[in-house]
């Protein structure tokens, strides 16, 4: 089976909320500074997170990269075996 996992990049996060409104499952916005938290993320380098993820809630975290306005912030990508 297809493995995916949700790669957040925090740095360029604004704030903006979104992720959150569409997919609570994986974001909270951190009250300190505004910014997104991924939920159970995997600290991977500087501000990069990380969340492996099953197949069934792809759509959803897929749906949280779409309505981020900043491009590259959120990404869903398919793990490579
Ligand atoms: S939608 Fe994007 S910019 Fe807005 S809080 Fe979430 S990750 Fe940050």
């Amino acid at each position: 089976m297809a493995r995916y996992k949700i790669v957040y990049n925090r740095n360029i996060c604004i704030g903006a909320v979104a992720c959150e409104a569409q997919a609570p499952r994986f974001w909270e916005i951190d009250s300190e500074d505004g910014k997104a938290n991924l939920k159970n993320g995997k600290k991977i380098a500087h501000e990069i997170f990380e969340l492996e993820i099953p197949e069934e809630f792809v759509k959803e975290a897929q749906n949280s990269a779409d309505v981020c306005p900043v491009a590259g912030c959120i990404k869903v990508v398919k793990i490579e075996d």
